[in-house]
């Protein structure tokens, strides 16, 4: 099958690859879509955290934000059928660890990551697929993954009916977190963004203030749209290290600050300590979305979605499509193999 394969550092192209089997527990997919998040650049040019230094001299295949269509099903498996549309988890978790089993999926000792889908075939186990409702299409199934890390974000925001929210970065997590909280009862939604298109879109979908934290005072229009206070909820979804320092500042009193972003994994962020004293602030992070792909499936038919993706591209231009993610217009690029 066609794969898009890294080879060193920085460096991707399409080739020929083992197209995977399908284990007993497993279903296999047609990949239709798969989405490029915000860590898979950082991952092809080696600064991803997560891998381990030995990974990155190994040809290696990415892509965690498939839907796709069933076209084998193991011999255990019974819920699924060939033919079925689905979209999917990258990871699973064992359900007996200690995390497991401790409301911590997220750190599950065990956890398997899905054969990669910037292929033409991926395989899944089957606690990993999500079967599409009918009206939903498979452009918009390959956003299940992005919309589980919003909705586990917002779970941690602490957002609330007649809360206030800002948000730093209107990528797909920052505009997803915003439309959730939005659904959720927030009522005055500022989002930060240097991009002009992407302020329009975050305007168009529900923002009521948007802002260029480069050539406009941010703190400033913050207050101002908090009668002076702060926000109660201050999500950081750009991945910026300045940018997540500046969220302590647009928080309220008791406020709450999420960092929902990946940062440079050798970075720290200077915290005002007696800010943090005499504001009774709480700052929290996410790591991936434990317990949310049934939410965030029950919320694809009541978001707008199809905003988001500004780019669907071949798999054979990935390299272009990777190029027009670099410069930082883009929301959501599927790549179609
Ligand atoms: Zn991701
Ligand atoms: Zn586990």
């Amino acid at each position: 099958m066609k794969a898009a394969v890294i080879r060193g550092i920085g460096n991707i192209n399409v080739e020929e690859y083992p197209e995977p089997g399908c284990g007993p527990d497993e279903v296999k997919i047609k990949v239709a879509y798969c989405g490029i998040c915000g860590t898979d650049p950082e991952n092809l040019e080696g600064r991803f955290g997560l891998i381990p230094p030995e990974m990155l001299e190994k040809p290696r295949v990415l892509g965690h934000e498939a839907s796709g269509t069933i076209v084998e099903v193991g011999s255990n498996i019974k819920q699924y059928k060939v033919g079925q549309r689905v979209a999917c988890d990258f990871r699973s978790t064992c359900g007996i660890c200690y995390y497991c089993r401790n409301k911590m999926q997220n750190f599950c000792q065990n956890s398997l990551h899905a054969s990669p889908s910037f292929a033409e075939y991926a395989t899944y186990p089957e606690s990993a697929i999500y079967a599409l409702p009918d009206d939903i299409s498979l452009e918009i199934g390959a956003m299940l993954e992005p919309v589980s890390v919003a909705v586990h974000a917002t779970d941690l925001a602490n957002i609330y009916p007649g809360s206030s929210i800002a948000i730093s970065g209107a990528g797909p997590i920052g505009l997803l977190c915003m439309e959730i909280a939005i659904r959720s009862g927030a009522t005055r939604v500022l989002v930060s963004e240097p991009i002009a298109e992407k302020r329009a879109l975050a305007r168009k979908l529900g923002a009521d203030v948007v802002v260029d934290p480069f050539n406009e005072d941010l703190q400033k229009i913050g207050k101002e749209l908090t009668d002076g206070r702060g926000f109660d909820s201050v999500i950081e979804a750009s991945g910026s290290v300045q940018a997540a320092r500046d969220t302590i500042y647009l928080a309220d009193n008791c406020g709450t600050i999420l960092w929902a972003a990946v940062y440079p994994k050798d970075c720290e962020i200077a915290v005002p300590a007696f800010l943090m004293y005499a504001k009774e602030l709480t700052i929290r992070s996410t790591f991936v979305s434990p317990y949310c792909f049934p939410r965030a499936l029950n919320l694809l038919s009541k978001l707008e979605l199809k905003p988001l993706i500004t780019h669907i591209m071949p798999l054979d231009d990935i390299r272009e499509a990777f190029e027009i993610h670099k410069q930082g217009k883009s929301v959501k690029i599927l790549i179609k193999p």
